[in-house]
């Protein structure tokens, strides 16, 4: 039974939700989407433009969720949408080089000083998945350490003590990954140098590369502390294991050149997806040549794809990076500091214990009185308050991603009207999270 009761009604979003569970395994294609740690229907979105979108039962929201990061510029922005209009005119795929996604590796490139050579693919998972193996490859090595808290895709691999939906639904380990695939997987707890050092030193030898988050935001937003992702770029050389960043969240969101950017922390593999990709399928590895040129065909380690560097999709990727310029960037800061401030102040003004924390202008509510590094004070945080808040939210038209444990994403298509709309409905929601009791 869901925790709190609905003064609204999504009636069209609930006959189709009754259709999607009968075909679908919980109704969705990905997880996050499901209302399963907050109760209701999921809403059933017709369009979407600029800072809004509108569900099916003619509802309009301010979105908060951005396709869950791309939608940097907004829905529907109309420049990609003409340039990815033109490009499905020319055809949908070739299976062959394309000039887009020469393009796209160039402005990669040239954005992320690390990146000197960069293979497109379809999806983050894939991303970080060809990712490790190169890093196997390249080292001969076979141990990865991952940090709990982090999400990097569904890869077998690194599924062990995951962020997002994982983090979201409460879910052990995921039934379906051997012992085999998980067993040189190390799990440390985020932001514990001491953790990384001690496995780094008995194992050292043996680890082929350490993956973390660049700023993880997959347990919530929960940045480095200082000097901590220095020092973990530092224990890989000295091992000779490769420091792999994943910024699928974070790259091109949080400036021009994603948390690399902000932190200036070089990475020898990153990963990347969500905004590159504008909205389609697009998502890419990248980082020292040396490394790289380990990849078929100029290298032996296998990896393809046949929609990889699709027409379509590195065209309206290329096309929303070109877009996003320092002022995108700054206006984006802008509007998130507008913002956290005042969901702080409603929850102060309540009373309700919180922290909001930030990795640029990505952003979550912790409703936990101490400051959170980790996965497990995350985790401790008092997430009933957070089903309340978001119900609340939802009534007035406003589309938070319906877990405790995302970040929130803005647009630069959020103004002052988009945002005004946000604040207005804070304190109701603000009441609704003090009001709230504990399931059960
Ligand atoms: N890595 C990070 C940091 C992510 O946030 C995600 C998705 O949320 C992924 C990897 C996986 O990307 P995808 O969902 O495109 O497979």
């Amino acid at each position: 039974m869901s925790p709190v009761s609905y003064p609204y009604e999504a009636p069209v979003s609930q006959k189709l939700f009754e259709r999607a569970e009968a075909v679908t395994p919980g109704g969705v294609n990905s997880p996050v989407r499901a209302f399963q740690a907050v109760g209701g229907t999921p809403r059933f979105m017709v369009s979407g433009r600029g800072a809004y979108l509108t569900d099916a039962d003619g509802r309009e929201y301010v979105d908060l969720i951005g396709s869950w990061g791309p939608m940097i510029l907004g829905h529907a922005h109309p420049e990609v949408i003409a340039a990815v209009q033109a490009a499905v005119a020319r055809g949908t795929s070739f299976g062959t080089p394309v000039e887009s996604e020469v393009a796209l590796a160039e402005e990669i490139t040239a954005r992320v000083a690390p990146v000197e050579q960069v293979r497109l693919v379809s999806s983050g998972t894939e991303a970080t998945m060809s990712a490790i193996r190169l890093a196997r490859g390249f080292t001969g090595r076979a141990k990865i350490v991952k940090f709990a808290g982090c999400y990097h895709g569904h890869v077998d691999a690194l599924l062990a003590a995951a962020g997002s939906g994982v983090a979201t639904l409460g879910l052990p380990d995921t039934p379906g990954v051997t012992g085999a695939q998980a067993g040189d997987t190390i799990v440390l707890p985020y932001n514990d140098l001491a953790a990384v050092e001690a496995v780094f030193a008995a194992q050292g030898d043996q680890i082929a590369c350490l993956i973390t988050e660049a700023s993880p935001g997959n347990m919530g937003c929960v940045p480095p502390r200082p000097g901590f992702t220095a020092a973990l770029a530092e224990l890989c050389r000295r091992h000779g294991a490769l420091f792999i960043s994943d910024e699928v969240m974070t790259g091109f969101r949080v400036s021009r050149a994603g948390w690399y950017g902000l932190e200036g922390v070089a990475p020898d593999l990153m990963t990347f997806g969500k905004v590159m990709g504008g909205g389609f399928p697009a998502a890419a590895f990248g980082g020292r040549a040396d490394v790289m040129r380990q990849l078929a065909p100029s290298g032996p380690v296998y990896q393809a794809g046949t929609l990889s560097g699709n027409p379509v999709a590195t065209t309206a990727g290329l096309t929303q990076l070109r877009l996003c310029t320092d002022e995108v960037y700054a206006r984006l800061d802008a509007s998130a500091e507008r913002l956290r401030g005042a969901v702080g102040e409603a929850l102060a003004a309540e009373g309700v214990a919180h922290r909001v924390q930030s990795a640029g202008n990505m952003f979550s509510v912790f409703f936990t009185e101490d400051e959170v590094h980790d996965y497990d004070a995350a985790r401790a945080q008092e997430s009933f308050r957070f089903t309340a808040f978001f119900h609340s939210m939802l009534e007035q038209g406003v589309y938070l991603p319906p877990s405790a444990f995302e970040c929130w994403f803005l647009s630069a298509a959020h103004d002052d009207a988009a945002l005004d709309r946000i604040v207005a409905a804070l304190p109701a929601a603000a009441r609704a999270a003090a009001a709230a009791k504990p399931a059960g």
